[in-house]
């Protein structure tokens, strides 16, 4: 098997001892001799799992007793509108922070079920800040503010959680989730696809304030109701059983390597290098983001000009680099540096990186 270096931006790289241990698992889970994802989701076994992941999120983002933690199907992309069905009443606004093209589309997806409106936008200079965010200037009929914590396809990140006022406030956290603390106080329901930094495509994990939940509407289909899925323990229906394995999985390899803050720190180590690399290379690489939004999860870089940064990809490609291109939507270069991905990898990276800069400047 050939080396390869997995920067891609999502689905992403899933750490080794996760991927072995579902490997040595795959045929017999425990003493059950089936595979997990053959086991009934109202098994013994299951449940274990199930639990024991959910568990294991509150403790890693210590998480308060008064917020429950979902495990949802539909992607990050179906709660853009879940999170509306469920807290956007009739003469109500819900208020969208534009930092880029995800909260673009959950503005979009929202405005299907009612009234949205732009609370701050850096949409004019590209998107490569972060607006400056003051939530007491919501509008008094405000259900909810919606932020996007990591701005996948333009590499910027919240650096920090504006102070909340009144209204509720909802984070879309699928490219961050579990790479840093959340401040709790601050955020009253967060949601994420795993398959950025939590495990693989299938399950969406929704951690949320017990009272905004008991708030929201009594008029909805079960299914996409959130207070159904909270009583039944996100078990009213099959939930993705080898997609919350995986997330369990993954939370396990998070305590092993420390929690949160182990991975916090790793997360930052990796990001400053690379940063580093672009901001010492005379000009030829160029960060899109500016300094002070810059995401510790997605670098996204230009170089010279399009025909170099093509030569740059396919010689990356060939190099065994997986995904250094950028979103089909902006172009130019994006390096994904979720959990999974190794100190080591960024610095053959950045070893690659200089090499292509000597030859070509
Ligand atoms: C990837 C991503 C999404 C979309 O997630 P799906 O699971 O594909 O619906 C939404 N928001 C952000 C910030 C993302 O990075």
């Amino acid at each position: 098997m050939t080396t390869v270096y997995n920067f891609n931006a999502g689905p992403g790289p899933i750490p080794d001892p996760v991927l072995k241990q579902a490997q040595t698992e795959m045929f017999s889970f425990e003493q059950t001799g089936a595979a997990v994802m053959e086991l009934s989701h109202r098994s013994a076994p299951y449940e274990k799992i199930h639990f024991q992941a959910m568990k294991q999120i509150r403790t890693i983002l210590d998480v308060p007793d008064d917020f429950d933690i979902l495990f949802l199907q539909g992607g990050a992309t179906l709660q853009f509108s879940m999170t509306a069905q469920n807290f956007l009443r009739p003469e109500q606004r819900a208020a969208f922070v534009l930092s880029g093209s995800w909260s673009e589309k959950a503005e979009k997806e929202a405005s299907a079920f009612g009234s949205t409106t732009i609370l701050a936008s850096t949409k004019e200079s590209q998107y490569r800040s972060v607006p400056e965010i003051d939530l007491s200037s919501a509008p008094e009929d405000t259900a909810y503010v919606h932020l996007t914590s990591n701005n996948t396809i333009f590499g910027t990140q919240l650096q920090q959680f504006p102070k909340k006022a009144a209204a509720p406030v909802i984070v879309d956290m699928s490219s961050d989730i579990l790479s840093r603390r959340v401040p709790w106080s601050d955020v009253d329901f967060a949601y994420a696809g795993a398959q950025k930094n939590a495990g693989m495509a299938g399950v969406t994990i929704v951690i949320a304030r017990k009272s905004l939940l008991a708030s929201g509407s009594d008029a909805l289909p079960p299914s996409i109701s959130y207070k159904q899925h909270a009583d039944k323990d996100s078990l009213y229906h099959t939930p993705p059983t080898g997609a919350v394995y995986m997330t369990k999985l993954v939370t396990d390899w998070i305590l092993a390597e420390g929690g949160i803050d182990a991975i916090a720190e790793a997360a930052s180590k990796k990001a400053e290098a690379l940063y580093a690399a672009i901001d010492q290379s005379d000009g030829f690489y160029r960060g899109h983001a500016d300094a002070g939004s810059r995401s510790s999860m997605n670098v996204t870089f230009r170089l010279p000009d399009e025909d170099l940064e093509k030569q740059f990809l396919q010689e990356a490609a060939d190099a065994g680099f997986l995904g250094l291109n950028g979103h089909r939507s902006v172009g130019g270069c994006r390096a994904s540096l979720y959990n999974a991905v190794p100190f080591h990898h960024v610095e053959v990276l950045i070893d690659f990186m200089e090499k292509f800069r000597h030859r070509h400047s």
